[in-house]
């Protein structure tokens, strides 16, 4: 597997919904959850969309950094391309941006994924917020940020880590 490639959806250089501010969204290629009522059914075929490299992307970043408040990754399923993001992760860190993550998979699976994939910790290390879980339609709700459904958590994922428990994020530090 070639780690400085990426399966993309698509891009969006100034997305206002994928997290606090205004945001550089990265959607990932493939998933595997199937929500019923899923927004983005295109978006779940994991050899559909196309390829980008890493280097390419944390220069799109590098070009959009004064007019932006943070990467968003977002899906698709992201942590099913864990080392190409883990990658990415430490280059936007390096411009000391934030990073906003999404996921079909709860906190409490991912933390435990990241016990036996090294790349999966990294993202969960780097990464701010998390937006965890699959899309319920039976339990949507227009009234949220950045999410969908009411099973979605909005998580902090440093204090979560701290505590090796979900921590829901406050709204502290934005
Ligand atoms: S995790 Fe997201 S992209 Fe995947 S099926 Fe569910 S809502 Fe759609």
């Amino acid at each position: 597997m070639n780690y400085t490639v990426l399966r993309l959806a698509g891009m969006y250089t100034d997305s206002i919904v994928d997290g606090p501010g205004v945001r550089l969204s990265i959607y990932v290629q493939g998933c595997p959850h199937c929500c019923p009522g899923c927004h983005n059914p295109e978006t779940h075929d994991p050899l559909g969309g196309f390829e980008a490299e890493t280097e390419d992307l944390a220069a799109l970043i590098r070009k959009h950094r004064e007019g932006i408040d943070g990467v968003t990754i977002s899906g698709g399923e992201p942590f099913d391309q864990p080392a190409s993001l883990a990658a990415l992760a430490g280059m936007v860190l390096e411009e000391e941006l934030n990073l906003v993550l999404y996921s079909g998979y709860i906190f409490e699976e991912l933390l435990a994924k990241s016990s036996l994939d090294q790349n999966i910790r990294r993202l969960l290390e780097v990464g701010w917020l998390l937006v965890d879980g699959p899309y319920r339609q039976e339990e949507r709700d227009l009234n949220l940020a950045y999410r969908g459904s009411k099973n979605q958590r909005l998580i902090d994922l440093k204090a979560s880590l701290d505590r090796l428990e979900a921590v829901e994020w406050t709204g502290n530090g934005w």
